[in-house]
């Protein structure tokens, strides 16, 4: 495909990575009558693989297996970050790669994520770059306490993280990093997190959904409200900052931005992901296109579509702690029975701690509604354990 044109029904759209956020994509280009070829390090079965045409299973260095995905692939996108930015440049030379090799490798590490909000002047907390225990102790004592230490790369769901208080013993909270570099950031304290998910085209142009706000358990996304419940001007000021990321970035396709919001209304940029994200699986349901829509028509080349949200609603994840035993499945009926819920499972055949295995969505005439719908379900679900695996609040 060239660079100026568009992805035509019948041709592939090649996706690297084979997890849920690709087999959703999956689904919805394979709706509008794309061929789908999945590139995996996971083995035959992946929940993207599942739903594509084809399935390359494959380390990401195996040179055959690239070739036939470039051979088999019109445009190429992704549906996580960490890809070695060299198989990025050789995709790139021969097909539209979309969102680019840029965006990747700034999203992919926080040092160098951190470095380009500062550099954009977008706010964030402030942060020291750490490489060994001698700089850890001079970061704390600049930042101050608490602050958190993070793995500057390849960090996700509060994984290589340690909240700092003081008193501890620098060289082994270093060792325990078990990392070459870390960047400690200041506390902070917020009232919310909220992300926005949006699209930006080919062209430039923007459509972002509107901002949803998260709950954690155990730094793992458990509940998004959407819309969140915020001031109309703070929802403007978040979409507002996640164009400014994505222009930065010179972006094409779906991205996230994760924001703290501070008790005074104003927000600081945590995270970006260069993909859909977890926060936006209810506009599946609740929204006029989904992020993965707007994903496949972005890298398609299509004009963007409409964001809108038409119905209030709740996502819930449904973790593998759920399950009774691995090969056991939770009684689905507290969703299944709900006359605005929707089930999605990602086919992953074995339930692990930690691990998303699907997630729900909960429609309502209002977003309370659905939250208290969203809450019995979950309520309903972990009731099906035994009462020593029940999930503790955090
Ligand atoms: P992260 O993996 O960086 O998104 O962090 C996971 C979660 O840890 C966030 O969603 C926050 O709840 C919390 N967290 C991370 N960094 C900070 C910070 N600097 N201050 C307060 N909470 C944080």
């Amino acid at each position: 495909m060239k660079p100026g044109s568009i992805l035509q029904p019948g041709q592939t759209l090649g996706i690297l990575g084979g997890g849920q956020l690709g087999r959703m994509a999956a689904r919805e280009a394979k709706r509008a009558g794309y061929r789908v070829a999945i590139y995996t390090n996971e083995p035959h079965g992946s929940p993207a693989g599942q739903l594509a045409d084809l399935e390359i299973n494959a380390a990401y260095y195996d040179d055959e297996a690239r070739d036939h995905f470039l051979k088999e692939a019109d445009v190429i996108t992704m549906e996580f970050e960490n890809l070695p930015g060299d198989l990025l440049a050789a995709f790139e030379k021969f097909r539209p790669v979309r969102p680019g090799r840029k965006a990747l490798e700034i999203c992919q590490n926080r040092e160098r994520e951190k470095l380009f909000l500062k550099e954009n002047g977008l706010p964030h907390a402030e942060f020291q770059v750490v490489k060994n225990a001698i700089d850890l102790a001079a970061a704390v004592e600049a930042l101050g306490l608490p602050c958190v230490l993070k793995t500057a790369a390849f960090g996700y769901d509060g994984k290589g993280q340690q909240k700092l208080m003081g008193g501890e013993d620098w060289a082994q909270v270093w060792k325990n990093l078990g990392a070459p570099r870390g960047v400690v950031e200041q506390w902070v304290t917020f009232e919310k997190e909220i992300s926005v998910v949006a699209a930006r085209g080919v062209d430039g142009s923007f459509a972002a959904f509107p901002p949803g706000e998260n709950e954690h358990v155990h730094h793992i996304l458990d509940l998004t409200i959407a819309p969140a419940r915020i001031a109309p001007e703070v929802a403007a000021q978040a979409v507002e900052l996640t164009e400014k990321i994505a222009a930065a970035l010179a972006y094409t396709g779906t991205l996230a931005v994760e924001f703290f919001l501070k008790a005074d209304g104003s927000l600081m940029v945590n995270e970006i992901a260069p993909r859909p994200h977890n926060s936006g699986h209810h506009t599946l349901d609740a929204c006029l296109n989904s992020q993965f829509e707007q994903q496949v028509r972005a890298v398609a080349g299509l004009p963007l579509g409409d964001a809108r949200q038409h119905t209030p609603a709740v996502m819930g994840n449904l973790l593998g702690d759920l399950w009774p035993a691995p090969e056991h499945a939770p009684d689905w009926s507290p969703i299944l029975k709900h006359p605005r819920a929707k089930l999605h499972l990602y086919g992953k055949r074995r339930a692990v701690a930690g691990r998303k295995m699907g997630h729900f969505t909960v429609l309502g005439d209002t977003v309370e509604q659905a939250l208290a719908d969203a809450r019995e379900i979950k309520a309903a679900l972990a009731a099906q354990l035994p009462a020593r695996d029940q999930p503790s609040p955090e």
